[in-house]
């Protein structure tokens, strides 16, 4: 990297400091391809910062089962892998925005997942005078190991715990260990379903990656590791402390 550019890098990370209203971990944005534990790690975060985990795949699946319009438009393009349009997942962003909860910051799990997206999303912050407060997080892990995650993805309907019947199974098969619920698999959690949205992740979102990097905002870690230690991860990235880290990360 030539120093022109650093400069430039430098000079993006720093301005992601401060975050924003309050002293939140700022908005962290988690991206990578499906099943490589985006919402895993937003729901530890959450916990981490107790700020709000926004997961606009959630909204949808909640509307797809309350039989709402946005439901009964999103479920067929759902089913298939596709994204729905831009105009729908950002109008859900724009509403859970607008919430007081999320003023120290949010996560957003499977936000943005197209560049345009990504451009409605960073001038929207500026917008409500955030500024430019995001740090991606991009979670990566070998293609080869993604698709058993997806397959043996099972969730509780009732505390949303997650299990894999691979790596992860429930005390007793199918029941939730938590409240003995029958855990559910999601309907795009098959091999063939899998397949597009590799794709889909690879032609539309992979360029959402490129974009925050090109800001100087765009850390990754290795999603390899275990859940706890890919949450220490991230928190030591985006932490104040964790500044020069992200700049170095980048610059890798
Ligand atoms: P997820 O739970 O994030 O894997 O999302 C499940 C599905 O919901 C995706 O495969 C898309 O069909 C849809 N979806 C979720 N988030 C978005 C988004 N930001 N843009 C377009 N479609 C989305």
């Amino acid at each position: 990297m030539d120093d022109q550019n650093r400069v430039s890098y430098e000079t993006a990370a720093e301005s992601a400091w401060p975050v924003g209203l309050g002293n939140g971990p700022g908005r962290i944005v988690l991206l990578g391809p499906p099943g490589v534990g985006k919402g895993t790690q937003a729901r530890e975060l959450e916990k981490l910062w107790g700020v709000p985990h926004i997961s606009t795949g959630d909204v949808l699946r909640a509307n797809v089962s309350q039989g709402t319009p946005l439901g009964r438009e999103a479920q067929t393009i759902m089913k298939r892998g596709d994204l729905v349009p831009d105009s729908l997942v950002c109008e859900i962003v724009a509403t859970r925005l607008r919430e007081p909860d999320t003023l120290s910051g949010c996560i957003l799990d499977g936000f943005p997942r197209t560049l345009g997206q990504a451009i409605w999303l960073d001038s929207r912050l500026v917008e409500l005078g955030f500024g430019s407060s995001i740090i991606a997080v991009g979670i990566r892990m070998e293609r080869r190991h993604l698709l058993r995650r997806i397959t043996g993805r099972r969730t509780c309907p009732i505390c949303q715990s997650t299990y894999n019947v691979y790596l992860n199974p429930p005390t007793q098969a199918e029941l939730c260990d938590m409240d003995g619920a029958t855990l559910i698999q999601r309907a795009d959690d098959t091999e063939h379903v899998f397949e597009e949205r590799v794709r889909t992740y690879e032609m539309l979102t992979a360029p959402v990656v490129e974009h925050y990097r090109a800001l100087g905002r765009f850390v990754a870690v290795n999603g390899e590791l275990p859940i706890g230690e890919i949450a220490a991860e991230i928190a030591a990235a985006v932490d104040v402390k964790g500044h020069s880290r992200c700049m170095r990360e980048i610059r890798n």
